[in-house]
């Protein structure tokens, strides 16, 4: 399912966003990624919610969308090519440069498990969606809509609830950083914490960090923002490396997770190789925070003493070594020699080399992504118990315990080394919340009250909304995900976290810190009414959330 929110096309902020929901090749329980750029609005415009994408084709096809003629055509001279020349060619051929694609490019169609949807230098990028369309040989998609005015409920009411959301987001102290610095802005911050993941989880800081921070970046590189469509932050860096070998004309910069993916946790500090190896990961179609994670789980193994290098076709992957790092990265999207077996991920190589799973820092197969929990437990129930596996925009603790405002729904600001009753309360309430923003697709870095969305909302779509149904919703769109998990056979066994994650450090900014997490697992059941030995919500809540039918 590919589908955008009910404020999309409104310019209502940050809300130009679209979705890719399907059961991932990668964890087996629900996937979603959500994108930015400008294609969600633009297949608003065409007259569209969202598409729902059914069987497979024989052959590579595209799917040609303009207003409501809809085609699908032949895409043989596309397949092998990556999502750069895939975009322009697709746009030439149509013969309108306004029109937006979304594509796959040599990942996808290799059935890498971590593959990504690539639209306008954006990726849908976690949970293997670009293995979806590559196993239905559905290269592209291309959409234009001319004709469609969209209909709300009440524009005048609308268009003051929009002005008054704008403004209040746009003033924030959090929107004016993400703008000047990126989603990389905190990085030093981060390093200092200890919230920035180092050397595969093993190290609690690292002199490079300031050589690939945001501000780095911003002092260097960075030529001016980018703005997904109604965004009124633009956490996007357009960038150019003017000469090196590294050298690019302009491009979409790497964000926080790739910086941390291909640089702290890989030990490398050059800020010109992660754009480059950004770009190139734009172009393959394939997730940067997975492909770097494993590639640095490859490393810390092979350190460890526990992979060979006869098991790795004669590499000798080294902390720091950018050259085996693209060389990895090759191997993978191509399946060739070992880069077939990290292709299907960590836990896969875990398997391949009798590694303790552990050792491993994945849960449900997906690689966790770069807030340390060390530095803040609220990430724990993030990424133990995450809706698609563990994800920081799901949860976003390490974002909103900065000092993001949402008392009105009663997610209060806390310590975050809690693994009490109140630290349940604040995640439970926060994944409510923001499994309504992933149905509203509302960008998660942009906090209006939540008393302006539930306006927002009333207003676009014609219902009674407010605080109390803010948090309904929420809650059950939250549990028909968690059903949707237990139905793939999730267990609470599977609501867990790898030791390798937990172990405190002596030293660095979280030193001797590590969450209870069996303990706090337990409150959070406790606080969702989920049942302790099969982790499903109780009757009573599903019969409260109108769910008693599932
Ligand atoms: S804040 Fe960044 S990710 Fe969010 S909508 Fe704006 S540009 Fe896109």
């Amino acid at each position: 399912m590919i589908m955008t929110g009910p404020l999309n096309g409104t310019f209502a902020p940050n809300t130009g966003r679209w979705v890719v929901c399907s059961k991932s090749p990668y964890t087996g329980i629900w996937g979603e990624s959500n994108c930015g750029s400008w294609f969600g609005a633009e297949l608003k415009k065409a007259g569209y919610d969202g598409i729902i994408i059914t069987g497979a084709s024989e052959n590579p096809v595209y799917l040609e969308i303009k207003d409501d003629k809809i085609q699908l055509k032949d895409a043989n001279f596309l397949w092998g090519r990556g999502t750069f020349y895939t975009t322009e060619k697709l746009k030439e051929i149509f013969g309108d440069e306004k029109a937006k694609v979304a594509c796959i490019g040599q990942a996808g169609e290799n059935l890498v498990k971590y593959a990504n949807i690539i639209s306008e230098q954006r990726a849908a990028g976690r949970t293997g969606m670009g293995a979806i369309l590559g196993s239905k040989k559905l290269k592209a998609i291309l959409v234009r809509g001319t004709k469609i005015k969209l209909e709300v409920t009440n524009q005048e009411d609308l268009r003051k609830a929009i002005i008054t959301a704008r403004d209040y987001v746009k003033s924030s102290f959090a929107s004016q950083i993400l703008g000047a610095l990126g989603t990389s802005g905190a990085l030093d911050m981060y390093n200092m914490t200890g919230e920035l993941p180092i050397k595969y989880f093993s190290q609690p800081q690292w002199d490079g960090a300031t050589k690939i921070s945001g501000a780095t970046m911003a002092e260097t590189i960075l030529v001016k923002n980018r703005f997904c469509h109604s965004c009124v932050i633009g956490c996007g860096r357009l960038v150019a490396v003017k000469d090196g070998i590294y050298k690019t004309d302009e491009i979409e910069g790497p964000e926080y997770e790739t910086i941390v993916s291909y640089g702290a946790l890989n030990l490398n500090d050059n800020l010109e190789w992660i754009v480059h190896i950004n770009k190139k990961c734009f172009d393959y179609g394939i997730d940067t925070i997975s492909s770097g994670g494993i590639i640095s789980c490859l490393t810390y193994h092979f350190e460890q003493g526990n992979i060979t290098t006869d098991d790795l076709d004669g590499l000798k992957p080294e902390w720091g070594n950018i050259k085996i790092v693209e060389e990895i990265l090759d191997k993978i999207v191509f399946k060739e020699g070992i880069g077939k077996v990290l292709a299907e991920g960590s836990n896969a190589l875990a398997k391949k080399f009798n590694i303790s799973e552990e050792e491993i820092a994945t849960v449900n197969k997906l690689e966790v992504t770069y807030h340390d929990l060390r530095s803040n437990y609220g990430m724990a129930i993030a990424y133990g118990i995450g809706l698609k596996g563990p994800s920081h925009n799901l949860l976003d603790a390490y974002y909103v315990l900065v000092g993001v405002p949402l008392e009105e729904i009663g997610i209060k600001l806390i310590d975050k080394y809690l693994d009490n009753e109140d630290m349940a309360e604040f995640c439970s309430l926060l994944m409510d919340y923001r499994a309504l923003y992933s149905s509203m697709i509302m960008c998660s870095f942009c906090n209006p009250l939540p008393s302006h969305n539930a306006e927002l909302l009333k207003h676009a779509l014609g219902i009674e909304f407010g605080l109390e149904e803010i948090k309904l919703y929420g809650e059950r769109i939250a549990t028909i995900k968690r059903l949707f998990n237990i139905k793939m056979g999730l267990t609470p066994i599977d609501d867990r976290l790898p030791s390798i994650l937990m172990k405190p450090f002596s030293s660095g900014g979280s030193a001797g810190k590590s969450p209870d997490f069996e303990k706090l697992k337990k409150f959070f059941y406790n606080y969702r009414d989920w049942e302790i030995n099969t982790g499903k919500p109780s009757k009573a809540k599903l019969k409260y959330l109108g769910l008693d039918n599932l």
